[in-house]
């Protein structure tokens, strides 16, 4: 069994690196942050930065990139509560499922924001979702390049000089910067974060055979034309305490819909999707050793919904709880005898989580229940729609 950090249970495996002590963890010392920083003082900050970019005249004042969950709705309702006019920006990863597309309508609907949503070249897109699964055992690595690139372009094409994102991931798990940091986006923290290392070179050449004008929009721009612009990316978790689960319960009185899952019991973050916490999940289970209820217990132990010593039984629950792959594979039109080889061959030692979930549940603590909205099960998974095939 690999190292753990004691208190919130995150093993030593994760992909952006976590430093374990006999007590806690990086990611623990860097929450615990939050409970003596002085967020008025921080907000103050956050509004002196983006005072420059409030221009009366000008369409829009910063993009935001969202895919739909309700972590966009909270984001986008904080960019509007501090007096910015976004451009929404979303890419279609071809996953979303009927709550997927809902919510993305409700939130552009609800805030009355200008938005548009970008649809990849699907015969490309499915090149490298093959690849990426092939080579890298990841499916979202296509969706990721593409999310983290396109709408930098976006700000660098229109001259929309700010991007807001929500919350910074290596921050908010892993502690690998402070809070008072405020680590800005950039091309190394792609890479290393949201790409775990993989930039799009590597999925074409002896991989999907692409041709390299396909994917301007997969690549990060370069660095001395952003400088030139000035486009920088700003984290509102660096600035405002960060909670999700509190603060995505009342997301559902702006029209949101949560989704219920079998691999845990966060029924806001990524809903909408039909690969997240199916055969992405197992995947990540392959590659890391656990799966995303682990981040999400991690979380909760951290703002003291969930003791350490009741995490085990949630952990190994969620573990537990089987993925049925073959909608995904039906998507990338894999045959019934290729699906066979690639069960035999590539997911062994993951074979006893595949089949249909159960309808098993667990007690979670009253603290998280009480958190939890009602969610909904989607009636259709992967709808594609935009330049692809079928409704
Ligand atoms: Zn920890």
């Amino acid at each position: 069994m690999q190292q753990q950090c004691p208190k919130c249970l995150y093993p030593a495996s994760h992909p952006f690196g976590i430093v374990i002590s006999d007590s806690s963890c990086s990611g623990c010392k860097t929450h615990d942050e939050k409970y003596s920083i002085d967020w008025s003082a921080k907000r103050e900050k956050l509004e002196s930065l983006i005072k420059p970019y409030k221009k009366a005249h000008s369409q829009y004042d910063c993009v935001v990139p969202v895919v739909g969950d309700a972590e966009d709705f909270y984001t986008l309702s904080l960019v509007l509560e501090l007096g910015l006019a976004p451009l929404v920006v979303c890419v279609n990863d071809y996953f979303k499922n009927d709550i997927g597309w809902k919510n993305l309508h409700q939130l552009i609907t609800y805030f009355d924001v200008d938005s548009f949503t970008f649809n990849p070249d699907m015969r490309v897109y499915k090149d490298l979702v093959r690849t990426s699964l092939r080579k890298f055992d990841h499916i979202l690595l296509p969706f990721l390049q593409l999310h983290t690139s396109f709408p930098v372009h976006v700000a660098y094409e229109r001259k929309i000089p700010l991007i807001i994102w929500g919350q910074n991931q290596a921050v908010e798990q892993v502690g690998k910067f402070s809070h008072f940091d405020c680590a800005e986006m950039s091309r190394w923290s792609r890479r290393e974060h949201d790409l775990f290392g993989k930039e799009i070179e590597t999925a074409i050449g002896n991989g999907a055979q692409v041709d390299e004008r396909c994917l301007n929009y997969y690549s990060y721009p370069k660095t001395l034309d952003l400088d030139r612009r000035k486009v920088r990316g700003l984290y509102l978790s660096n600035y405002l305490k960060w909670d999700p689960l509190e603060q995505n319960q009342n997301i559902v009185d702006c029209g949101y819909t949560p989704q219920h899952n079998t691999s845990s019991f966060d029924i806001y973050e990524r809903a909408g999707s039909s690969v997240y916490y199916q055969f992405h999940d197992l995947l990540k289970y392959k590659r890391q050793g656990y799966r995303k209820i682990s981040d999400h217990v991690a979380r909760e132990i951290r703002h003291g919904r969930i003791l350490s010593r009741e995490a085990r039984e949630i952990i190994d629950f969620y573990t537990q709880s089987k993925i049925d792959i073959e909608p995904f594979f039906k998507w990338l039109d894999v045959s019934p005898s290729g699906l066979e080889w690639y069960k035999m061959h590539r997911l062994q030692s993951v074979s006893h989580l595949i089949g249909k979930a159960s309808s098993d549940a667990i007690t979670l603590p009253s603290a998280i229940t009480m958190l939890l909205n009602e969610a909904k099960v989607p009636e259709k998974q992967h709808i594609v729609f935009g330049k692809g095939l079928h409704i």
